[in-house]
């Protein structure tokens, strides 16, 4: 029987249903029994290091979560899984749904069940945003999977290119990125708060993707505005990392700091 712990912060309710008696019933599909945690393939440190041999198809990783972002083999294009479908944001603006054969060498998936869901008056940028819903998190130190579905006044988001081996790092192939200023639209917000410890394996703080509602245009976001926004959040209880079986991933040197990269590949 569900618990029901009501909060206020900045003077907004915010509704955290407790399950006492495990998981709460899980979607259809592949997610059907699926375990509440976040599934990620590879690290953010192998992928800033240029490793985007694709490690896992797309079947596969979708029998982890229906829900999630990434890349594509070869950095073609950003990832927005949404319902189970995958979706492909190319360099050229275009979406396309991808097929199960295609493999991705980066994602984070899980199964969205809401656990929460916050009111937002007003957001004023991609910052506000994050201040926003950190200031609704019962605490910084588990994951969650964060999920905006409505019409926004603003939305900024980018795509980066298929590269050719040998790949350079992402730093430098984030560099031919292509910025698509959306304006108002509407969509879907897409991504997870990942805690601080997971820095060199995820992005701590949010890493958001959107998708807008005629599924044809979206990308990783770099910017946000709007008003009333309902902010729907899932919390996490566990990571499960699984590691790529490919010789780039094997050689490559990841025991540098790569988070100054991480930032600026991250950003606007
Ligand atoms: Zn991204």
């Amino acid at each position: 029987m569900p618990n029901v712990l009501l909060r206020s912060v900045l003077g907004l309710a915010v509704l955290w249903t407790v399950f006492a008696g495990g998981l709460p019933a899980a979607s259809a599909g592949s997610c059907a029994g699926g375990a509440d945690a976040l599934f990620q393939v590879s690290t953010i440190d192998a992928l800033l290091a240029g490793v985007y041999d694709g490690a896992m198809s797309l079947e596969a990783l979708t029998r982890h979560g229906d829900f999630g972002l990434g890349t594509f083999d070869a950095l073609d294009g950003e990832m927005v899984v949404l319902d189970g479908v995958v979706y492909q944001v190319r360099v050229d603006g275009s979406v396309q749904v991808m097929p199960g054969a295609a493999t991705t060498p980066l994602a984070c998936v899980t199964c969205f069940s809401q656990d929460a869901s916050l009111h937002l008056d007003t957001v004023a940028g991609f910052e506000d945003l994050c201040r926003q819903i950190t200031a609704g998190l019962p605490g910084l130190n588990r994951f969650y999977a964060v999920r905006i579905s409505g019409s926004f006044s603003g939305v900024t988001t980018r795509s980066v290119p298929r590269q050719v081996k040998p790949y350079p790092p992402l730093a430098e192939a984030a560099k031919q990125q292509a910025v698509f200023e959306l304006g108002a639209a509407q969509g879907t917000v897409v991504g997870f708060y990942s805690p601080a410890y997971v820095q060199k394996i995820g992005v701590p703080g949010y890493h958001l993707h959107f998708l807008d509602a005629a599924k044809a245009r979206g990308g990783h976001l770099l910017d946000i505005s709007g008003k009333n926004l309902t902010v729907s959040l899932d919390a996490l209880d566990g990571f499960v990392l699984t590691l790529p079986d490919t010789p780039a991933f094997q050689q490559v040197n990841l025991s540098g700091d790569r988070s100054a990269e991480l930032t600026r590949v991250e950003k606007k």
